[in-house]
Order: structure tokens, then C-alpha cells, then sequence
């Protein structure tokens, strides 16, 4: 590179560079380096009636909130009433096409949000940035965490405790249908990968599953199986 390339950063040292390949022997750049930037805490600054209601202590339980059948618009609230809850990218793509003036490029990102114990949601967002797509599904997963109803319904088991579902459920998304099937206690979770990290998160440990579909279609899954974990409201 010479020295006028109009790529050379302005507000370094002037003058010719002495030629390096790579990043050089180490110690031997006099460029400062740039410190490293804190890491920003976030503080939760309620915006909502709920959400101060949450703040001031006021309402201690997911449960009082979805009883009353307010919406929740902050993902602050979840946080702060399930402080357990894990958030994962299932699933990131690129969304392509052509525009008057040439190709657009966006990212699209599924996140699912758990608390490995009977709590799950899953959101979308995309955005010209993949970090902001990400960052836009976490909170939609976020407000959409919906209780999902554990039980034993395994009749080799016949436990009470919550380690798999109720009774046999299956889900549609798309093209994908999914069905769970409640197995006894020490079996663990007979699914594929993506599959069984979100009943993971959901707080199943023993089921069997069954998929029929594009299960590699991640929007799809992700449906059936949040529809599959819905369905154990229906009975009982
Ligand atoms: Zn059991």
C-alpha cells in the first residue's frame, strides 16, 4: 500500500509507515491501544403502570398477571418476576431481496426465552444488523413467556412430579407437526437437537417426541412445538 492510499485512517502518525504484514512483533506497535470499554449494566426503568407495579414490590407473581389478563409490555417485568429465565438464538437466517435499487440484506433471528421449569417463549426480529435482530427476538421472547402445564403422565411412572407432560400432545407449525408424549422418570428427552433444547427450556426432562415435516425450518418447529406445550392447558 502507498503512502497516499486514501484508505489510511486520518489522525494517526503522519508520515511513511514502515511496512507489516499481519499485526506485526507484538510490543512493537506505539499505537495506544484503546481501553477497553466498561461493560453497560442495565437498570430497569419501569414505563408502564405494571411495570411500576412490578418495580415497587406491589405484584410478586407471573401468575397475578396473566390472571388479570393484562398485557405485559416491558420486558423488565419478566425479568424481574422470573429472574431464572434463560434466553438462547434457536435459530438466525438472512433475509435477500431485490429492490429498485439493488439487493437488500436483512437478518432474521428466532430466540427462545425459558426458566427451565415450566415457563417458555419464543420471538422473532429482524433488522439490518444481526446483533439488533437478536436483540429484538430476546425481548419479544421475553413478552411472550407463557406458563406451560408439567405433570407425569407416564402410566409406567405414575409420579407426581413435574418432569414431563400431563398427557400426549401434538402441535402444528407450518408444515412441521410435533408430538410429545409424557415417558417415565430417568428416560430424558427423545428428540432432536433444536427440539430438545426447547422442551430443555420449557422444563421437560422425560418425553418421547414424534416429528413430522421440515423440521430443519426452525420458524416452523419452533411453532409446533410452542403449540404442542400449549395444548397442555386442554384437559384435565
Ligand atoms: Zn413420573
Amino acid at each position: 500500500m502507498s503512502q497516499s492510499s486514501p484508505q489510511r485512517q486520518s489522525g494517526g502518525p503522519r508520515g511513511p509507515r514502515p511496512v507489516v504484514y499481519g499485526r506485526g512483533v507484538p510490543g512493537t506497535n506505539d499505537k495506544p491501544r484503546r481501553p477497553r470499554r466498561e461493560p453497560v449494566v442495565e437498570v430497569w426503568v419501569p414505563k408502564t403502570v405494571l411495570g411500576r407495579k412490578v418495580d415497587s414490590g406491589e405484584i410478586t407473581s407471573i401468575e397475578e398477571i396473566l390472571e388479570s389478563g393484562l398485557r405485559i409490555q416491558e420486558a423488565g417485568i419478566i425479568k424481574k418476576l422470573l429472574p431464572d429465565l434463560k434466553s438462547e438464538v434457536v435459530d438466525v437466517g438472512i433475509i435477500q431481496k431485490m429492490t429498485s435499487n439493488g439487493q437488500s440484506t436483512r437478518f432474521k433471528a428466532i430466540v427462545a426465552a425459558g426458566n427451565e421449569n415450566g415457563y417458555l417463549g419464543i420471538g422473532r426480529g429482524k433488522s439490518k444488523q444481526m446483533r439488533i435482530a437478536i436483540e429484538k427476538a430476546t425481548t419479544q421472547a421475553f413478552l411472550n413467556v407463557a406458563p406451560i402445564k408439567l405433570g407425569c403422565g407416564s402410566w409406567e411412572c405414575r409420579c407426581d412430579q413435574h418432569h414431563s407432560v400431563p398427557f400426549k400432545v401434538r402441535g402444528k407449525g407450518g408444515s412441521v407437526t410435533i408430538e410429545i408424549i409424557p415417558a417415565p422418570r430417568g428416560l430424558g428427552l427423545v428428540a432432536g437437537g433444536k427440539i430438545k433444547r426447547l422442551l430443555e427450556l420449557a422444563g421437560l426432562k422425560d418425553a418421547w417426541t414424534t416429528a413430522k415435516g421440515s423440521t430443519p425450518t426452525m420458524s416452523s418447529t419452533s411453532k409446533a412445538v410452542l403449540d404442542c406445550l400449549r395444548q397442555t392447558f386442554s384437559q384435565g
